[in-house]
């Protein structure tokens, strides 16, 4: 049983759908006040509605420097303060280098990797105030561990994440904050689901658990880095994938 995280701010970009709102679902379950962050206001209103417990919306793109600035704002108006960062928002366009326009990359990168960055440098001045402040990035299991055709751009920019946190980390510990990582596997999302049944399918088949993972499990994992249990613990990634990057070869998986 980890200590209570009731009452604690909590914002979650990229919540309206997917992990992330199965991660304000689980913070929120806990007792925390969630700000509940995506492009789409209506979306992230509707969530904000259903996860209760005080939650509530904004819209920004985390790509935007003053929508971060803004969306952090909104967040201690709402709440008075952020205790937990929770920098979630990505986007996955699956396009083989050869026929990908540069736009593509930079839109990529801009999201998940500048984004990690801006929702953090917005988010810092009011968690320096906290004291047991917390950021939880979502990187992946593609880029950090492994490769997946179509994917140079997305996992570039969620290695490219650790490569920042590793950084923060020191920056950030001299104000007691700790900045951790998800490595989700692949997890049933909107967004996975887009990529069709045939590789929903296989993926579960390749998975030592047989089963492709939910996002209470990423939140879970969250929750656990957003704890005062996890106050010792910095710079450092959990992976969340059932097992999917230890098999050294079909031939281990089905053994
Ligand atoms: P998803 O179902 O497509 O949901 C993405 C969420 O991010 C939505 O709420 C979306 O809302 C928001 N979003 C997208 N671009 C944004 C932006 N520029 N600013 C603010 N919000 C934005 O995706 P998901 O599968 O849950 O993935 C979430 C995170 O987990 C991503 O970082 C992804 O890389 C990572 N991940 C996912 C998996 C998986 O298997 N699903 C595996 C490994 C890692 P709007 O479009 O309204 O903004």
């Amino acid at each position: 049983m980890l200590t209570s995280i009731a009452g604690r701010a909590v914002v979650v970009t990229g919540a309206s759908k997917g992990i992330g709102k199965g991660i304000a679902r689980v913070f929120a379950r806990h007792g925390a006040r969630v700000m509940v962050v995506s492009r789409t206001l209506a979306e992230a209103q509707a969530c904000a509605a259903e996860l209760g417990n005080g939650a509530r919306a904004c819209a920004a793109d985390v790509s935007d420097w003053a929508a971060c600035q803004a969306m952090a704002a909104a967040t201690v108006e709402a709440f008075g303060g952020i205790d937990i960062l929770c920098a979630n928002a990505g986007v996955f366009p699956q396009t083989k280098i050869e026929s990908m326009d540069p736009a593509e990359w930079d839109e990529v990168m801009a999201t998940n990797l500048k984004g990690s960055f801006l929702t953090v440098k917005a988010c810092l001045p009011h968690l320096k105030k906290s004291d047991q402040a917390r950021v939880v990035l979502t990187s992946s299991i593609t880029g950090p561990i492994t490769g997946f055709p179509g994917w140079t751009h997305y996992g570039a920019s969620k290695a490219g994440q650790l490569g920042f946190m590793r950084t923060a980390c020191i920056e950030l510990a001299n104000f007691g904050i700790t900045i951790n990582a998800v490595l989700p596997g692949n997890i049933v999302t909107e967004g996975l689901a887009d990529l069709g049944a045939d590789y929903l399918e296989t993926m579960a088949a390749s998975i030592p658990l047989k089963r492709l993972g939910s996002v209470d499990d990423v939140g879970n994992a969250a929750l656990f880095l957003a704890s005062a249990e996890a106050a010792y613990i910095t710079g450092q990634t959990i992976v969340v994938d059932g097992g999917q990057v230890q098999p050294e070869s079909l031939e281990a998986l089905n053994a």
